[in-house]
C-alpha cells in the first residue's frame, strides 16, 4: 500500500517562498562592494530572484545550463542563486582565490555559458575569458553608475539587466532531483572535482542543518556567513536562513579582524560561520583593540581543525559558544557537528575542551564509519584510526563527468580521504587526511594533532608536519614553523614543550623554521607543496641509523 501524502517536490525555491511569505520582513544586510551598507527583505530579494530567472531565460538559459558566479557574500549574489536554480540552471561557485588558469580549467569543465561577477573580480574576468569560449555574457553585479570600462563585449551592470524584466514570472518545476548547483573541490589533494548538488539534497542539507544538535538557527537569529558562498555549497546557508526565517548580515568583500568586528557589533549578529583563520584574526584584534561580542552566541567553526586556544577564548573570554564542525564539498557540506551530548554535560575546563577538540557526531541524514583499508570497521574507543566513509542524501554518489570513481563503493559509501577515530558516544576526530598521515614503523601518526600542539606554544603562530622518507621507520614526521612577529622560538625549547603531550615516537625528528608556509586557495596548509619544498631534506635522525 502507498502513503497517501502529498507529492510536494523538494525544490530550493520553495524555501525562498516560506521565507517571503511567513518572514517577508526580515532584514539581509550586505556591505556592498561598492562600499555603503545595503538593506532589503526576503520578500524583496524573492521578487528580485524572479527578475533574474525571467532574464536569464531571455539571455536563453534553460534547464541543465551552467550558470557560473564569482562573488561575495551579497544580497545580489545570494538572489542569483534563486534566480538562476528558479529555472532550472545551475548555480557553479568559482573560488576567486584560485590560480586564473585553474579557474578558466574549471569553467571549461562545467561549461559555463553566463557569469555573474563582482566589479573586484573584473580584471581577472577580462584575463581568463578568452580561453573561456563558452561563456555568452558577462553580467557586471552592480549598477549603471559604478559600471567600469572593461574590455568584455557586452558586459552589462546587474540592475540595468534585471531592471528589462517586470517580475511577472513564475519559478519552473521540475523532478527534485535536478541539479541546482556545482561546486568544485579546492583541489587541496589533487586536480579539482565537480560536485554537483541538487534541490533535493540541498533542501534536505537546510533541514538537517536546521536541527538543534546542528546550527540550530530560528527565526530570532541574525546570521553573518563569513564562510563564502563560493566555499563548499557555502555550508548550505544561503537555504538554511530563508527555511529558519533567520536574518542575513553579509560580509562583502571585507573578513579583516576590524571589519568583521564592526559589523557583529553594528548589526547585532547572534551566529556566525568561517574557518578558523577568520577567527584567528577576530581575536587578535579584539585583543589589540578590546572589546566585547555581546550579541553573538554561537559561532560554527570548520573547514580545517580549531585550534583549542580559538575555542577556550571565544567560550571563557567573550561568553559565546563554539561549534566545531567538519564537513566537505561533497557533503554539502556539514558531516558533523560538536555539540554536547549528555554524556558530557558538565564537563570543564581542559576536559570540555577536549570534547569540543573532536569534529563531533552526524545529524540525522549522514550516515557514518570507520575501517581499515581492507573496509573492515575499526573499534569505536576514541583513538584507533582509520579511513572515514559516509553516505546520504546530501553525500555526492558520483564526482562531474565520473572523475575520483575509487572514492565510492558499491555499498553507496564515500571515502573522505580523511581519517579519523570515533569514541563510545559516536564523536568523531579528524587525526589526518589519508594522503597526509605519516607512517612510521607500521603505526600511523597525526599530523593535525602534531600541529595544533605546536601552535599552542606562545611563540609559534603556524606549524605544518610532512612526513619524509626514514630509511628504519620508512615515514618521520618534520615540524615545519612560522614563529609569531618578534618571537625567535629555539628547536629545543619547542621539542620541550611537546615532550610531556605526546608519546615519544610521536616527537617530530627536527623542526624547521620559514617565512611561510605555502596554503592553498581556501586558507588549508598546501602539504603537496611542503612535501616537494623538504623532499631533498636530510633528516638528523636518518644519518644515525
Ligand atoms: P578540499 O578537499 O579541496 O580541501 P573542502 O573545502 O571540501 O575541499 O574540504 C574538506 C576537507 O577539509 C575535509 O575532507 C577535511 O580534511 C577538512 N576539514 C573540514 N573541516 C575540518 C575540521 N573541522 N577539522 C579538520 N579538518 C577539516
Amino acid at each position: 500500500m502507498q502513503g497517501l501524502m502529498q507529492e510536494w517536490p523538494l525544490l530550493c525555491t520553495k524555501v525562498l517562498d516560506h521565507a517571503a511569505t511567513f518572514h517577508p520582513e526580515r532584514e539581509i544586510v550586505s556591505r556592498s562592494v561598492e562600499g555603503p551598507m545595503h538593506r532589503t527583505n526576503y520578500r524583496d530579494i524573492r521578487a528580485r530572484a524572479l527578475k533574474v530567472s525571467q532574464r536569464l531565460e531571455r539571455n536563453g538559459i534553460a534547464l541543465g545550463d551552467r550558470v557560473a558566479t564569482l562573488a561575495w557574500n551579497t544580497w545580489r549574489h545570494f538572489e542569483c542563486w534563486y534566480g538562476i536554480v528558479g529555472i532550472g540552471a545551475i548555480y557553479h561557485t568559482l573560488n576567486p582565490r584560485l590560480f586564473p588558469d585553474q579557474i578558466a580549467w574549471i569553467m571549461n569543465d562545467a561549461e559555463d555559458k553566463l557569469l555573474f561577477t563582482d566589479l573586484t573580480f573584473l580584471p581577472l574576468v577580462e584575463a581568463i575569458l578568452p580561453k573561456v569560449p563558452s561563456v555568452e555574457t558577462v553580467i557586471v553585479l552592480t549598477d549603471a553608475a559604478h559600471m567600469p570600462e572593461t574590455s568584455i563585449a557586452n558586459a552589462v551592470p546587474y540592475e540595468e539587466w534585471i531592471g528589462e524584466a517586470d517580475g511577472d514570472f513564475a519559478w519552473k518545476t521540475f523532478d527534485e532531483n535536478t541539479a541546482a548547483g556545482m561546486c568544485y573541490t579546492s583541489g587541496t589533494t589533487g586536480m579539482p572535482k565537480g560536485v554537483v548538488y541538487s534541490h533535493r539534497s540541498n533542501v534536505l542539507h537546510s533541514m538537517l542543518a536546521q536541527q538543534p544538535d546542528a546550527m540550530g538557527l530560528s527565526a530570532r537569529d541574525r546570521v553573518l556567513p563569513i564562510v563564502p558562498l563560493f566555499h563548499a555549497n557555502g555550508w548550505g546557508i544561503a537555504f538554511t536562513c530563508p527555511m529558519a526565517g533567520a536574518a542575513l548580515v553579509m560580509p562583502g568583500a571585507k573578513m579583516d579582524g576590524a571589519s568583521v568586528y564592526e559589523i557583529l557589533t553594528t548589526e547585532k549578529v547572534t551566529f556566525s560561520a568561517a574557518v578558523p583563520t577568520v577567527w584567528l584574526m577576530l581575536l587578535q584584534y579584539l585583543e589589540k583593540e578590546g572589546g566585547e561580542l555581546p550579541d553573538l552566541k554561537k559561532v560554527v567553526i570548520g573547514g580545517s581543525a580549531c585550534p583549542r586556544i580559538v575555542t577556550q577564548t571565544f567560550e571563557e573570554r567573550y561568553g559565546v559558544e563554539v561549534i566545531h564542525a567538519w564537513g566537505m564539498t561533497e557533503m554539502s557540506p556539514l558531516g558533523s557537528l560538536c555539540t554536547l551530548k549528555p554524556e558530557y554535560a558538565g564537563l570543564t575546563g581542559e576536559a570540555l575542551l577536549d570534547v569540543k577538540d573532536k569534529q563531533g557526531h552526524p545529524p540525522f541524514a549522514v550516515e557514518m564509519k570507520i575501517t581499515d583499508d581492507e573496509n573492515r570497521d575499526r573499534p569505536w574507543d576514541g583513538k584507533t584510526f582509520g579511513r572515514l566513509k559516509v553516505r546520504g542524501p546530501a553525500v555526492a554518489r558520483a564526482y562531474y563527468k565520473g572523475a575520483g570513481a575509487e572514492q565510492f563503493d558499491a555499498d553507496g559509501w564515500f571515502d573522505t580521504g580523511d581519517v579519523a577515530h570515533m569514541d563510545a558516544n559516536g564523536y568523531m576526530q579528524i587525526t589526518d587526511r589519508a594522503k597526509d598521515v605519516i607512517k612510521s614503523g607500521g603505526e600511523w601518526i597525526s599530523t593535525i594533532e602534531l600541529e595544533n600542539l605546536a601552535v599552542g606554544h606562545p611563540d609559534v603562530g603556524e606549524a605544518a608536519v610532512i612526513g619524509l622518507k626514514h630509511p628504519k621507520w620508512d615515514e618521520r614526521p618534520l615540524l615545519v614553523i612560522v614563529a609569531k612577529e618578534g618571537c625567535q622560538p629555539a628547536k629545543e625549547d619547542i621539542l620541550a614543550y611537546l615532550s610531556d603531550k605526546i608519546v615519544k615516537w610521536w616527537m617530530p625528528d627536527d623542526i624547521v623554521f620559514v617565512d611561510e608556509i605555502p596554503h592553498t586557495a581556501t586558507g588549508k596548509i598546501q602539504k603537496i607543496t611542503l612535501r616537494e619544498q623538504f623532499r631533498d631534506y636530510q633528516l638528523p635522525t636518518a644519518a644515525e641509523d
